[in-house]
């Protein structure tokens, strides 16, 4: 058995400095019954916690971590980027490259701005949409999850496209209101939505493959519908690419899928492991942010020159062939999951995405919210622990997916795939 003794002590001086003991709920291990693992560091595919233990990861900082930790390329570059300033608060050319490459890979990109997370990339964006057309409601879908901007921290009400409902206590309901919410894959709902409320939607927003409720790829032609019955109504279309961007494929879910918002939003793998987000889309539009437009949004480190130089030098690394690469292993891992559920008889349902991998304990068919709910939770934590005792380490949650880098190796998988038998025949049922 591991040891977490150094650990559990941090945890212990953690809780009494941070609310729950951590910077971000999840980190707090709730649903899988553990006291959080503190992390010392990391390279490559793997990382070693305070106790000294060592993983292979698969949660990858929840997905920026494309070429792995600590890479060598993007390590240089910021050691000697910080030794010449961390931030001047007035412009840099390593804005201009990373901008020039983001306009080049995404689809709708004609102009961006950076911001310094998907939460403030996702509130900017809605904010521009709202603006854009002069009205006030916005679609979601239910289970995906767009940062914890107010109007976007939204239950659905009861019933088909309903007005929302607060997610959270310190969201006021007069905002809430304002975000109707349906299931997700559900073009019907979608559909009754315009019929109702199309002339008040300034914005649409979804994620292309949703990866907050697990794992849940788009199905059949739903982005392509939404694409349609938004531009017929004059309601604009945000993706939100913070999870798939440049990690669903080299252009993105909108070159995948070949489907073209008004805008998208990014952050994550465009950060390189520090914090970054952007919005962007239509020139069009997006000459409506300020200082060229009237529609207001600022950041005092927003740019900032080690976050841009942690995702140019990311995305730089990144060609065509690399997707492919990356995505042979998520097969390799897939087949493992499989053979390990039918040799123990684990209920299981995987949905995979490029490099996004969600694992569900259930024999139905995860489409939604609704049948993502389906999952077996004690299973899912029996499996966590005991892929955590062999040296595998994985988002501590039913609802988040799992991602690979570049930098796992062959022998990361077979080690990984080996764990997961041993994991699921262990699962007392
Ligand atoms: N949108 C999506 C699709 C996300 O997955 C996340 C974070 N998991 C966010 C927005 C919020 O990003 P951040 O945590 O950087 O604010």
């Amino acid at each position: 058995m591991k040891s977490f003794e150094n650990s559990i002590d941090a945890y212990k001086e953690a809780v009494d400095l941070m609310p729950g003991g951590v910077n971000s709920p999840v980190r707090a291990f709730k649903s899988v019954g553990m006291s959080p693992i503190f992390m010392e560091s990391g390279k490559g595919s793997k990382i070693v916690d305070i106790d000294g233990n060592e993983y292979i990861d698969y949660v990858l900082s929840w997905g920026p971590l494309i070429l792995g930790h600590a890479d060598d390329r993007v390590v240089e570059k910021l050691k000697s980027v910080a030794e010449k300033g961390t931030s001047f608060g007035a412009p840099t050319k390593l804005e201009n490259e990373l901008a020039k490459l983001v306009i080049d890979r995404v689809p709708s990109i004609e102009m961006v701005r950076m911001v310094n997370s998907g939460t403030e990339a996702t509130m900017s964006a809605l904010r521009l949409a709202r603006g854009y057309t002069g009205r006030d409601k916005i679609l979601k879908f239910e289970g995906n999850y767009h940062g914890h901007g107010d109007s976007l921290l939204i239950k659905a009400g009861s019933g088909v496209a309903t007005l929302g409902l607060p997610d959270s206590p310190g969201v006021p309901e007069s905002i809430a209101k304002n975000t109707i919410t349906v299931p997700y894959n559900d073009m019907e709902s979608v559909r009754y939505a315009f019929e109702n409320y199309g002339e008040d939607l300034a914005a649409v927003i979804v994620e292309p493959v949703s990866g907050n409720m697990g794992v849940v790829p788009q199905k059949d032609d739903f982005l392509k519908e939404l694409r349609e019955i938004t531009e017929a109504n004059g309601t604009v279309l945000i993706f939100d690419e913070v999870m798939t961007g440049f990690r669903v494929g080299y252009n993105c879910a909108q070159g995948h899928f070949g489907v073209t918002p008004d805008l998208t939003c990014l952050g994550k793998v465009i950060g390189g492991g520090l914090p970054v987000g952007a919005y962007g889309g239509k020139r069009e539009i997006m000459e409506k942010v300020a200082p060229t437009g009237s529609i207001y949004q600022a950041g005092t480190l927003s740019g900032n020159p080690l976050a841009m130089t942690a995702g140019y030098e990311t995305l730089r690394a990144l060609n065509e062939e690399s997707y492919k690469e990356i995505n042979k292993k998520v097969d390799k891992l897939i087949n493992g999951f499989k053979q390990a559920s039918e040799e123990f008889y684990i209920p299981l349902q995987i949905n995979r995405a490029g490099s996004m991998v969600g694992v569900f304990f259930t024999n139905e068919e995860v489409i939604n919210y609704e049948t993502a709910q389906t999952s077996n939770l004690d299973y899912f934590a029996q499996y966590y622990r005991n892929m955590i005792e062999e040296g595998v380490f994985l988002p501590p949650s039913q609802f988040e997916g799992l991602f690979l880098s570049t930098a796992h190796t062959d022998a990361d998988i077979e080690k990984t795939v080996k764990a997961i038998r041993n994991a699921f025949s262990k699962i007392e049922k």
